[in-house]
């Protein structure tokens, strides 16, 4: 949530808040600043991760994985497949023991807090094409993951996460 300057519910001026939150001296009401939730997949197949490039600010242009703000009232993993859906035209296979990564952080200029949380999800199928928030998409390998530029470094740990299982996987391996 950001830190408003102004009661949302009657529009008093707030005094400065800290990142608890605030208390409108007029009405009473509490804000809090809890982080919204924010859900990413990442999805492997032929050995390469699904890396999407965003189309909108904060850090357009930069990477990240595909995935989405939640939804008022909706689960994760039905944010996560609705997004794979809507940004991507990709139905995946997800479920709650697939999230291997929760990370909060600062999401764009104004100061809201963001709870990133990172799946490993399975292909199903669909047709890949880039709409909504995405600008582009690409399948890359370990190499090229180290070499792109993401806005979160969060979002490049899940992928490579997602390659290493992979791989050990396809190796035979624990
Ligand atoms: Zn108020």
């Amino acid at each position: 949530m950001k830190p408003f300057r102004f009661c949302p519910a009657c529009a008093s001026e707030l005094e400065r808040g800290s990142d608890e939150g605030y208390r409108c001296s007029n009405c009473g009401r509490s804000w809090y600043r809890n982080s919204a939730p924010a859900a990413g997949a990442a999805i492997v197949k032929n050995g390469k991760v699904l890396v999407t490039e965003r189309g909108i600010e904060p850090k357009k242009g930069l990477c990240d994985i595909p995935g989405g703000f939640l939804g008022a009232g909706e689960h994760p993993v039905d944010a996560l497949k609705r997004e794979l859906r809507e940004e991507l035209g990709v139905e995946i296979e997800v479920d709650v023991g697939d999230c291997i990564s929760m990370v909060p952080h600062v999401y764009g200029d104004e100061g809201d807090y963001v709870l990133a949380l990172g799946f490993l999800a399975r292909w199903v199928g669909g047709e890949l094409r880039a709409a909504d928030d995405v600008a582009a998409f690409r399948w890359v390998d370990l190499d090229e993951l180290e070499t792109l530029d993401f806005a979160w470094e969060h979002d490049r740990t899940v992928a490579r996460t997602a390659l290493l299982r992979e791989k050990e996987s396809s190796d035979g391996g624990p």
